[in-house]
């Protein structure tokens, strides 16, 4: 089965604590699953870096007694979907390199737009590149760096001016635990206690698990060092606006999780509240499509006063469909993963909710599992607008070839998924629903307006300009 969603990315975590962190640090990557699920690592500080990695799910890639052995009072962790770079264990991560300044530890969530840049300069210097990820070369410039400096600091703000892209990363240098996030904020990081010290993660929904709390986001273009009493902030100047990726409420987060303030359940049933109002229809029941669509589906549900009703089944114990980079591995069936329940969509006008499509081709047969089992007719609602572009920053949607809505009217759409309707919320309703300026979240992949430049592609201000010439 092909995805009908946007392909996750990774989830990064660090700590700085009173005590041996390397349980916390495995429950925070299990927490993080969602996020990545082909390899997972943890790496701790203990008179030199020590690390164990694997493939897989985080209790799979990690051996109890192998994480039990790993002792240290300070650590990172990581769990990755590969977005750039191919899916072996070298670029698992974190990635660790030895200085002469101490090992250093990286772990990085988003993709680097002008990786392929700097390695090729590099390159051409003589440098050697052991795997394919962008991370490795932010954590070549940053040993580099600190070769000449010195300073984890000052090498990190360094590091940040040179890097363009998204990244949230959690770094080790020596036994200085730090979290820095990219100047624009595309990917979420936050900060907050646990009951031994104070940690970084990806989402906020960690600190719960680990019986501590959510402190506040880290800020665009900050430097955040995390230490067993205190968490310290640097600013680096380098951040001249925001650009939050709206698919993290849309899709990406977990619905307990909470980003720059919005609560990500409550999000989602906004944006099924505003579908409802922008996309009516008249029909008998709401279905959401587990478990993607069902925030979603209870706000259309509540909006349109069409009772709610759980009209498909899934399996738990098919792995995600999408879990595996390589098509031939993507191609399970639906019917493996859902069942409908036929009491509830025999005879119905059935409106069935999911968050986005991407390609169309699941939510194709999603519509023909529930004609089969009855239905009367099938109207597809969305939570989020048309995907028509690429994603540059740490999503893997690379080509407008594979999007459903390219070179395609709604309309077309709603026909090739053989839907009665179809029918997506605005991007001014989805701007709405998040609660955040437009001007303050990426947008892109649904305006083709990137908050940063892009080769070939159009920088969101751009318009602005093109009114004066
Ligand atoms: S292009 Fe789309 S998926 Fe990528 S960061 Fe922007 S909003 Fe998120």
């Amino acid at each position: 089965m092909e995805p009908d969603h946007p392909q996750e990315e990774c989830g990064v975590f660090a700590i700085a604590a009173v005590s041996n962190v390397s349980i916390d640090i495995f429950y925070a990557l299990r927490v993080l699953q969602h996020r990545g699920q082909e390899s997972a690592g943890i790496a701790v500080y203990n008179n030199g870096i020590k690390t164990v990695k694997g493939m897989g799910l985080a209790h799979q890639a990690l051996k109890t007694e192998d994480v039990r052995n790993l002792k240290g009072d300070l650590g990172i962790g990581h769990v990755r979907y590969s977005t750039f770079g191919s899916s072996t264990l070298e670029n698992a991560q974190p990635i660790v390199v030895s200085t002469n300044y101490g090992d250093i530890a990286l772990a990085h969530n988003g993709e680097i737009v002008n990786a392929d840049k700097i390695m090729d300069e590099l390159k051409k210097k003589g440098w050697a590149f052991i795997t394919s990820s962008d991370s490795e070369i932010a954590v070549r410039l940053l040993a580099n760096d600190i070769a000449n400096t010195g300073d984890p600091v000052k090498s990190l703000k360094n590091l940040m001016s040179m890097l363009q892209g998204s990244y949230s990363m959690t770094i080790m240098i020596g036994n200085r635990v730090f979290a820095i996030r990219d100047p624009l904020g595309i990917r979420p990081l936050c900060v907050g206690r646990t009951k031994v010290g104070y940690a970084a993660a990806s989402e906020s929904v960690v600190f719960d698990t680990l019986g501590g709390g959510f402190i506040r986001d880290v800020e665009p273009g900050e430097i955040a060092e995390l230490l067993p009493g205190e968490i310290k902030s640097v600013k680096t100047g380098l951040s001249k606006g925001r650009a939050h990726c709206m698919f993290e409420w849309v899709y990406i987060a977990r619905a307990d999780s909470s980003i720059e303030g919005k609560l990500v359940y409550e999000v989602r049933r906004r944006i099924g509240q505003r579908l409802a109002k922008e996309q009516p229809v008249m029909a008998d029941v709401v279905v959401p499509i587990p478990d993607s669509g069902r925030s979603h589906a209870i706000g259309y549900s509540e909006v349109s006063g069409i009772p709610y009703a759980e009209g498909l089944m899934k399996n738990r114990y098919v792995e995600r469909t999408f879990i595996m980079p390589e098509q031939s591995e993507r191609t399970t069936s639906v019917m493996l993963k859902l069942n409908p329940l036929k009491s509830v969509i025999k005879e119905k006008r059935v409106v069935l909710v999911d968050d986005s499509i991407v390609r169309g081709t699941t939510i194709r047969q999603i519509v023909q599992i529930v004609r089969n089992a009855g239905a009367k007719e099938v109207h597809v609602r969305i939570g989020s607008p048309p995907i028509r572009a690429p994603c540059y920053f740490g999503i893997d949607m690379k080509t407008r070839e594979q999007f459903a809505a390219t070179g395609r009217t709604v309309e077309q759409i709603g026909k090739m998924i053989t839907a009665d309707s179809l029918g997506y919320i605005s991007v001014d309703g989805l701007v709405d629903a998040i609660g955040h300026a437009s001007g303050d979240l990426c947008l892109a992949c649904l305006t083709e307006e990137y908050p940063m430049p892009v080769a070939g592609e159009k920088v969101r201000y751009q318009r602005k300009l093109d009114a004066f010439v």
